[in-house]
């Protein structure tokens, strides 16, 4: 047998994954962090490179946070949380996933649409192009007016009826399955400021591999809880379920969702313009319900990393991704309120949504050869309680306040701190990365 240079690397790749869960307590660290996520994991490298000892603490039994690769459910990594590197052409997790050898799709996605019961081609449908740069152009424009408006308010150019029959499924594609809100929950302005190109890429092994891959060597205890974090005659002390960590300071990655609910408690309590800056935030969703089929069923006729959009009426729509990286796989995208929706619903309900979404698409044979079916719990779990944080419309300066140290000695990081490139991979570790210095910086002084 030929071992090739990739299976080499699919190899390489996994090798640290399970000796990245660390029991190990750190003794007497200088900082303690909240949550062995993207931002965390980013956090305690910068700390422990500057010669700082760490210690991280993950609620969860599992380290990744928002980035989990699923192995176990259908034999093929499925990325429950983020599975694309987005912008990858300008973010440091690109260079990462090459150092340790991972696998990169090399193309834009294959991207389809859906209508009148056939696929074309998104570049060879011009009036899908139309509805979605008058869209974003109406949208990219009120977001240049000093005030900010929710999506919802703005009136994109009436348009030739082949355009505006694609006007609701563009909406779906810009708010809630982007975003993870719907129009009147989007600010146009938070829409607006990101940083992004089109060149967003898969990861063979998962990117939730990549992720947990960061975090060797790093002291993470799992399934320990914060409880409290307190500052006081220049310590911060962190109550777990598991006893309590004196540090000279504390990063916290905990999402907005987290921590609007209340279940970390600060001490002192968090000030006005804190509290101010996590009201006028609020959590997106973004959930995918996952078919696994055997070989035969026509989903799986299509290229490797397709993604198919339908047409909808209204902008709780939905998107399929079709065999990520070539795994016999087909996942339901959906965001905002039908999202939300859902998750009140169980496993087989979300299962037999998509299944029932699949079936408009391909007639009776989506069901050929289906063998088992998944869904995303992020908005009901409690380490989440969301997908990622949107601004309400308004509060678009909300992220910035969150950058204010809380007592001079605890700082939090994490997507929702991560400006222009917010609800990312890459902007959670960049976070991370910059909460890390900060707590070099006052460490020194
Ligand atoms: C379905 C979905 C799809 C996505 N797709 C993409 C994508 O394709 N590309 C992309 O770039 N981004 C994507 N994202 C967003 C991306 O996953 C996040 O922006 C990023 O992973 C957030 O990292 P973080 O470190 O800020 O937070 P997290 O990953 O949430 O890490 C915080 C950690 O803190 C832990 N924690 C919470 N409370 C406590 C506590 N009290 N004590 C101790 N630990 C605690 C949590 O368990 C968690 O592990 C997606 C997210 C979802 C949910």
């Amino acid at each position: 047998m030929n071992i090739t240079r990739r299976q080499l690397g699919g190899f390489a790749a996994l090798l640290p994954f399970s000796s990245a869960v660390s029991p190990a307590a750190t003794g007497d660290p200088d900082v303690v962090i909240v949550g062995a996520g993207a931002a965390g994991i980013a956090a305690a490298k910068t700390l422990i490179d500057g010669g700082r000892r760490v210690q991280v603490i993950e609620a969860a039994a599992r380290i990744g946070g928002r980035c989990y690769t699923d192995r176990a459910t259908f034999g093929v990594p499925f990325d429950r949380g983020a599975a694309w590197i987005r912008s990858s052409t300008r973010n440091a997790l690109t260079g990462l996933a090459r150092l340790y050898s991972f696998d990169l799709g090399t193309r834009d996605a294959n991207e389809m649409l859906f209508a009148n019961g056939a696929l074309h081609a998104r570049a060879s449908n011009p009036a899908f192009e139309r509805a979605f740069f008058a869209y974003s152009d109406a949208l990219a424009h009120a977001a240049d007016e000093d005030g900010d408006v929710a999506a919802s308010e703005i009136a994109p150019p009436v348009l030739d009826d082949d355009a505006r029959a694609w006007m609701a499924t563009v909406a779906a594609a810009l708010g809630p399955l982007d975003m993870g809100v719907d129009l009147n929950k989007l600010s146009a302005k938070d829409w607006f400021q990101r940083d992004e190109n089109e060149a967003d890429r898969l990861v063979r092994q998962g990117l939730g591999t990549l992720v947990a891959r960061l975090a060797a060597n790093i002291p993470i205890a799992v399934n320990t809880r914060a409880r409290r974090v307190s500052v006081g005659q220049g310590r911060v002390r962190v109550e777990t379920e598991r006893g309590t960590i004196s540090a000279k300071a504390a990063i916290v990655t905990a999402s907005i969702g987290v921590l609007t609910s209340g279940a970390i408690a600060f001490d002192p309590g968090l000030d006005a313009s804190m509290l101010g800056a996590l009201s006028g935030l609020q959590m997106g969703l973004q959930s995918k319900i996952a078919l696994r089929f055997a070989p035969g069923n026509p989903a799986l006729a299509y290229p490797d990393d397709t993604s198919i959009v339908p047409q909808v009426r209204d902008e709780r729509g939905h998107s399929f991704l079709v065999r990520p990286f070539g795994a016999p796989l087909v996942i339901c995208l959906t965001g905002g309120s039908l999202a939300w929706d859902l998750s009140t619903q169980v496993e087989s309900t979300n299962v037999g949504f998509a299944r029932e979404r699949l079936r408009a698409l391909l007639g009776s044979k989506a069901d050929q050869g289906f063998t088992a079916g998944a869904a995303t719990d992020w908005g009901t779990n409690p380490n989440t309680l969301g997908a990622f944080a949107a601004a309400l419309p308004g509060q678009w300066k909300a992220r910035a306040a969150l950058a204010a140290p809380i007592g001079e000695r605890v700082f939090l990081a994490g997507e929702a701190l991560a400006g222009k490139n917010k609800q990312t991979v890459h902007g959670a570790h960049e976070s991370g990365l910059r909460a890390g210095r900060r707590v070099l910086q006052l460490l020194k002084s």
